[in-house]
């Protein structure tokens, strides 16, 4: 393809950097503009129109074009576009959005507080957690347990937390004091002749091994997606996080689930933590929360975490954190909204309703010839692909997005894995001519 030097991928390439992608790569091929959006479709600049089958990055639930989201940012922009939470200050959207959550959490929780983003999220939890273990007096205790292929944003400490060697490698990271204990995915990891109950028998014996290795005493906490989703889709095997948080429980160890696409229905429950069993102390959310229209992200935190953080914010004088953006009321009123339209058109409902579909879907294509596992649960899933002679590693996926693309669904390639994690209002008809494409691009790459 040509590229203008006018046109938007023209002065796409002349300036701007993109976000995980290979510049090189990008100088050459430029980038795919897309200009608008409805319901689960995207269109680009020609026109044609997409299936957008990952809703954005895991996070466009209610769809594309939805106007109640406009009028409630229309609606705040008039009214008071901008006001802080610093200090003293308060504004009824952040109240309501903070007071909604809590209401909505799947575990007691006592207070919500606002960040701009996954990462900024996950990064506040590890900031909350050292200034609590100050507080209680346990200076020492401070270490963070992740996982391999977990993935939990990119600012410094949660490129670290997350488990994967491209958010690691050439950056200097992880810091010290981050570990990263076994990925729960089983067909990958297994060994030689272990059942599940072996490999998450095995999964608790590593952790604790860390654990003790390092010394209880120095770890403070453990985070930890309920299923994994930008590592591959991994949905854990049963009594995985049971095993795990017996664990936890022992060492005195906090748990931080990591929600940003589990939560608000994206796995057939309102939250991850309720479909895996989870009892976390820190819950952090975002994507679907404003369904990415606004960025916005929260922090769910029990009483463990806040008393001794509003003890030594008595004692020092102040929490000496937060984001000018922090509760932005513009973006806490579309959140509001799209939590009321998540619960008004019950989209937790056609999540349970369409799943079985859907993984039936991803199941059926497990025996195509170059497949060899779907893995998925909820409205999230995935396809690997079989090695294949002649392409390394990773090589599939993207060769197998860009055939789906051209055939108008855009899928996400993580290795040879591919992914989808539509708009929860998808409905029957659509789930089927989306895997349709997905079935004939296949074929095709055959
Ligand atoms: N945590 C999880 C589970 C995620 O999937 C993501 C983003 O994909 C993040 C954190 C980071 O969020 P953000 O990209 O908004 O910083």
């Amino acid at each position: 393809m040509t590229i203008q030097p006018n046109s938007i991928e023209g002065r796409d390439r002349a300036y701007h950097l993109h976000s995980y992608t290979n510049a090189k790569a990008l100088e050459r091929d430029g980038a795919l503009a897309i200009e608008r959006g409805e319901g689960i479709y995207v269109y680009d600049a020609s026109g044609k129109r997409y299936i957008e089958g990952m809703a954005g990055l895991w996070s466009v639930a209610v769809g594309f074009g939805e106007q109640r989201l406009v009028e409630a940012a229309r609606r705040q922009l008039e009214t008071l576009p901008y006001y802080h939470t610093f200090s003293a200050r308060t504004h009824g959207p952040a109240v309501d959005l903070a007071e909604k959550l809590i209401r909505m959490a799947p575990v007691p929780m006592s207070k919500a507080y606002f960040t701009n983003s996954g990462s900024e999220a996950n990064d506040t939890a590890i900031k909350m957690i050292w200034y609590r273990s100050n507080a209680l007096g346990k200076p020492e205790k401070k270490k963070i347990i992740s996982r391999i292929k977990g993935y939990h944003g990119v600012t410094l400490a949660s490129a670290s937390l997350t488990g994967l060697p491209n958010n690691h490698r050439s950056f200097d990271l992880p810091l010290p004091g981050i570990f990263h204990t076994n990925c729960p995915h089983f067909r990958a990891f297994a060994q030689e002749g272990e059942d599940e109950a072996a490999f998450v028998a095995r999964c608790a014996a590593d952790l604790e091994a860390l654990i003790e290795r390092e010394g209880a005493e120095t770890i403070a906490a453990f985070i930890g997606e309920p299923v994994m989703g930008a590592g591959g889709v991994i949905v854990p095997p049963a009594g995985y996080w049971q095993a795990i948080q017996a664990v936890l429980k022992k060492h005195d160890i906090l748990l931080i689930a990591d929600e940003v696409i589990c939560g608000f229905g994206r796995t057939g429950e309102m939250f991850g933590t309720t479909t895996m069993g989870l009892e976390p102390d820190i819950i952090t959310v975002s994507k679907q929360l404003s369904s990415s229209y606004q960025p916005i992200s929260a922090l769910l935190i029990n009483d463990r975490v806040y008393q001794p953080i509003a003890e030594e914010s008595g004692r020092i004088g102040t929490f000496g954190h937060g984001y000018t953006g922090s509760g932005h009321p513009v973006a806490a009123a579309v959140a509001l909204e799209n939590l009321a339209i998540i619960e008004e058109r019950n989209l937790l409902g056609n999540v349970q309703a369409l799943a079985p579909l859907f993984q039936s879907r991803f199941k059926a294509l497990e025996s195509h010839p170059l497949a060899i596992e779907a893995r998925g649960i909820g409205l999230i899933g995935a396809l690997e692909l079989a090695p294949r002679e002649g392409f390394a590693t990773g090589q599939l996926g993207p060769k197998l997005a860009a055939v789906m693309q051209e055939n108008g669904l855009f899928s996400r390639a993580i290795g040879d894995s591919l992914a989808l994690c539509p708009p929860l209002i998808i409905t029957e008809q659509q789930v089927g001519a989306m895997f349709d494409i997905f079935e004939a691009s296949l074929d095709q790459f055959q």
